[in-house]
């Protein structure tokens, strides 16, 4: 039997792309197989947002050398953000098959095919792949704005979106394999629609998901600020199958340092959205991005970030160092922050939310939440509340004997769980 490996890394983008293509390559009777150098087709599905991402790449890119000396007849591809310049990187990289744009699935189904002649009259279509319960569906594709630190808009291109049809066809399509959660994705899912036939909005789009049956809950993720319009808050406000919990990355909470971003918003328009998103939402959490560290970002733009973060209390705060990328208008400027003092930010902020992600998670502490089973988890069931918290259950009684059912009883159902215990990353509970 022919087999695949994906390796995956980055953005939520890429998983649902390594989704796509692995449920494309088992049409083809293609397998899934754990170990790279056991397989007739190796993906790496890259990242480079940051030079930490871009390095892991190209470590995992070399240790694939040796596999193609010793199998010449493995393909090796390579998709994601590390392709830009094809002709340069297949001079780097001669050991490679094919490089191909970000998202660009149907174009790798499309090489196989050409190299494996034989690829559509291989065995039966492989039906074996595990569909999450919460599966990623790319909405929009590439970014229209102009952030200076950033290289995917530059490597993904200009916003294109996906008809609602083919949107609704995909998510009908996945429910019926069992998923019951979708997260639509965007990088900035907020411009959805402005590019379509009748501009259809994200939350025309919101609703016209809603109505699909046996989907218990909708997510969307990146929003931007600048982007987030009163219906699509309307819109999750109203619609009981959309969650309260919205990821709105703010980067910084200084003004001067937000305007060399170019991120189109001020530190107070920041502000008032979330007090109207927590005025329309009542209980909604809230994620946000920060980046420490950009060039010119004194010790007093710091601390407005810090402050601002002690004053909003995020639920969620993902914090990275600034890195410079090649081509973004940034690294004209000079990367003038020292690599200690910018870890000495970012653990700062780590701190701090920390300890006010852990005060949040302590308001649950005998609760009754709505969890959505998603796997066991090392003998306990693990899921998720509406607001995106992690939580892992026992079975009380258990389901004992550990029988098929038992192992399988869960997934995908809705649980009422009653918090015994909460950190800042997970929390535990009893069923209620
Ligand atoms: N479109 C989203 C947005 O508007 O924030 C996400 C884009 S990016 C793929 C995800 C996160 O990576 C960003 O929110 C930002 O915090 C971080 N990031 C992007 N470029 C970076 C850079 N050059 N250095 C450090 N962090 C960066
Ligand atoms: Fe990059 Fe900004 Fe677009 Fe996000 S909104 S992808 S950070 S340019």
């Amino acid at each position: 039997m022919k087999t695949y490996h994906i390796w995956t890394i980055g953005c939520q983008y890429n998983v649902a792309d390594s989704r796509r293509l692995a449920e494309g390559l088992g049409k083809l009777g293609y397998a899934s197989t754990r170990r790279a150098e056991d397989a007739d087709i190796v993906v790496l599905n890259t990242c480079v947002v940051r030079q930490s991402a871009e390095d892991k790449v190209l470590g995992r890119l070399s240790s694939l050398k040796p596999l193609k000396k010793k199998r010449p007849e493995a393909l090796i591809a390579v998709m994601g953000c590390l392709v830009d310049d094809i002709l340069a990187l297949k001079q780097t990289f001669p050991y490679v098959d094919a490089f191909l744009k970000p998202s660009d699935v149907e174009g790798l189904i499309e090489f196989v095919k050409g190299h494996c002649p034989s690829a559509a009259d291989l065995q039966p279509p492989i039906s074996n792949i595990q569909y999450p319960i919460s599966c990623y569906v790319p909405i929009i594709e590439g970014c229209n704005r102009f952030c200076t630190y950033c290289i995917v808009r530059l490597r993904r291109g200009r916003e294109r979106s996906r008809p609602v049809d083919e949107i609704m066809e995909e998510v009908k399509c996945l429910v019926q394999r069992g998923a019951r959660e979708i997260v639509l994705l965007g990088q900035n899912v907020d411009a959805y629609g402005h590019d379509l036939p009748g501009q259809p909005d994200l939350a025309d789009l919101l609703i016209a998901v809603h109505g699909i049956e046996d989907l218990w809950r909708i997510r969307f993720l990146t929003s931007h600020p600048a982007d987030m319009r009163e219906r699509i808050i309307d819109a999750v406000a109203r619609l009981p199958k959309v969650c309260e919990h919205i990821e709105i990355p703010v980067q910084s909470g200084d003004d001067a340092v937000l305007k060399r971003m170019v991120r189109g918003y001020t530190v107070d328009q920041y502000r008032r959205l979330v007090a109207r998103i927590r005025e329309r939402i009542p209980g909604v959490s809230l994620a946000t991005d920060v980046i420490v560290g950009f060039p010119g970002e004194n010790e007093e733009q710091f601390k407005n970030t810090y402050r601002f973060l002690e004053e909003i209390r995020f639920d969620v705060v993902h914090v990275a160092a600034y890195s410079p990328r090649p081509g973004v208008a940034a690294s004209r400027l000079p990367d003038d922050v020292p690599q200690d003092e910018k870890e000495r930010r970012r653990r700062l902020i780590e701190e701090l939310q920390e300890d006010i992600a852990g005060e949040i998670n302590q308001q649950l502490l005998g609760e009754t939440v709505e969890v959505l089973v998603e796997e066991k988890h090392r003998g306990k069931w693990k899921g998720r509340t509406r607001t995106h918290k992690l939580v892992f259950f026992e079975d009380t009684p258990p389901l004992s004997p550990p029988t098929l059912g038992g192992m399988k009883g869960r997934r995908g159902k809705l649980a009422q769980v009653k918090i015994t215990w909460a950190g800042p990353w997970s929390m535990q509970g009893e069923l209620a």
